[in-house]
């Protein structure tokens, strides 16, 4: 096919060169610096062009088959080889495509069963889980009754026990499972045995692993949870955005709460990015980068290790991890800081038990599906894992130009977009 012309990067730089500039410095920042945020990643040209297609033009509301309006049917067809794909790629029954984002795709996943006012067990944030799982700053925690668990305080792995008592105490109609900053393998098996005796559904958001399921690197929460909800842009890899993956039993109660119930028109750009990215996702150098995500990550943990650091629960079984800096006498705040200075990006995030406030935190969180998606193998991770060290132990100028230097020798050889200059 000849190239559609619409992907035209010159016609943006004539029409508006102040947006065109702020899109390169961005393009120029992710080749430049080490992306460390764990919910990161680089989504490839193939995707990228499917987002930039003129279907974000066409109003789809409703269903492939059953919209309400007319000229559907290319779109339908775009939707139904994201749904089709993604069936097979996680062995899901069914799969919603349609939700915006994470947060969106589990507002609808929530009311499709729940009443406001209604109990719902989630991870607290301040142990790992989201700001949608119950937290008081979000609709989740001002429409339910979210009662939090967390994890342990010695071993920081999720208390089993305490779940189930305070299922068995507090009744919840629903179960939440899932994190944005936990290192370990979740025990679905054992959340939904849990979730059985109290006769509670079981949803688990894999907004943050559910790349290492496709990639066949993690276990498949669609063996055991009622309802998957997950974001595409994380380790999958994809365009921004979610889908809700259950079994045919709830298909229509997640169908009408996405639409009408809590969006409008689907995107269907960002639809069909989502089929390019699981055709993506299906493929053997997915498995492949999934497999050495979670090796890189294991890497960095140990090169922290060996430099002093901690590691919260003691490692990492996935693609994160949280580093506890009070052994370097640094908060989080200062450490995302510094690490900028340096060209490394990261996030601060409190540990659990944290004694430091939120905004200070005593930890950051690290990720390794960005920097695998650039190439990276366990010999330069474990060079980065040295460089955050370095600069986290000493702030002097020789050691920031020495480190700048050595990230800017990375980023020469590892970069996402090395045809952008
Ligand atoms: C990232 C994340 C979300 C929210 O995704 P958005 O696309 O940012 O709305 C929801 N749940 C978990 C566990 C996440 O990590």
């Amino acid at each position: 096919m000849t190239n559609p012309g619409w992907a035209d990067w010159a016609a943006v730089e004539k029409v508006d060169p102040d947006l065109a500039r702020a899109v390169m410095d961005e393009v120029h920042r992710e080749n430049t610096k080490l992306e460390l945020i764990a919910s990161e990643n680089f989504s490839s040209p193939a995707v990228l062009a499917a987002l930039g297609t003129p279907l974000t033009n066409k109003y789809a509301e409703g269903y492939p088959g059953r919209r309400y309006y007319g000229g559907c049917e290319f779109v339908d067809v775009a939707e139904n080889l994201a749904r089709d794909r993604a069936k097979k790629l996680f062995g899901a029954e069914h799969v919603n495509v349609q939700p915006h984002a994470g947060a969106q795709a589990n507002v609808a996943a929530y009311f499709a069963f729940l009443e406001p006012g209604d109990t719902v067990m989630g991870m607290s944030l301040a142990h790992g889980g989201h700001l949608t799982h119950g937290s008081p700053v979000s609709f989740s925690g001002r429409l339910f009754n979210f009662v939090p668990y967390g994890v342990r305080q010695d071993d920081e792995l999720i208390d089993l026990d305490e779940v189930r008592a305070i299922a068995t105490r507090e009744r919840p109609k629903m179960i939440v499972a899932g994190y944005s900053a936990y290192s370990r393998i979740w025990d679905f098996k054992a959340f939904r045995a849990i979730a059985d005796d109290v006769g509670a559904l079981l949803l688990v958001d894999a907004a943050h692993f559910i790349g290492l399921v496709a990639g066949g690197v993690h276990p498949n929460p669609l063996e055991h949870a009622d309802i998957v909800t997950c974001t595409t842009h994380k380790t999958l890899r994809g365009p921004r955005g979610a889908m809700i993956m259950c079994t045919e039993e709830h298909a229509k109660a997640i169908d009408k709460s996405v639409f009408p119930g809590w969006q409008g028109g689907p995107l269907m750009h960002s639809i069909a990015a989502k089929a390019v990215a699981f055709a993506e996702a299906a493929t053997d150098e997915f498995a492949t980068y999934s497999g050495q995500v979670v090796a890189n990550a294991r890497a960095l943990a140990g090169s922290l290790t060996s430099e002093g650091l901690r590691i919260v629960s003691g490692g990492t079984d996935n693609h994160l991890m949280l580093v506890d800096l009070r052994p370097a006498g640094v908060t989080g705040k200062d450490a995302e800081a510094r690490l900028d200075e340096v060209g490394i990006t990261v996030n601060k995030n409190a540990i659990p038990y944290d004694p430091a406030k939120p905004f200070v935190a005593s930890g950051i969180r690290l990720g390794t599906p960005a920097l695998t998606t650039c190439g990276m193998k366990e010999p330069e991770i474990e060079e980065v894992g040295g460089l955050i060290a370095r600069a986290l132990k000493d702030g002097s100028d020789t050691t920031t130009r020495e480190v700048r230097a050595q990230v800017a020798a990375l980023t020469d050889r590892f970069r996402p977009y090395p045809d952008v200059t």
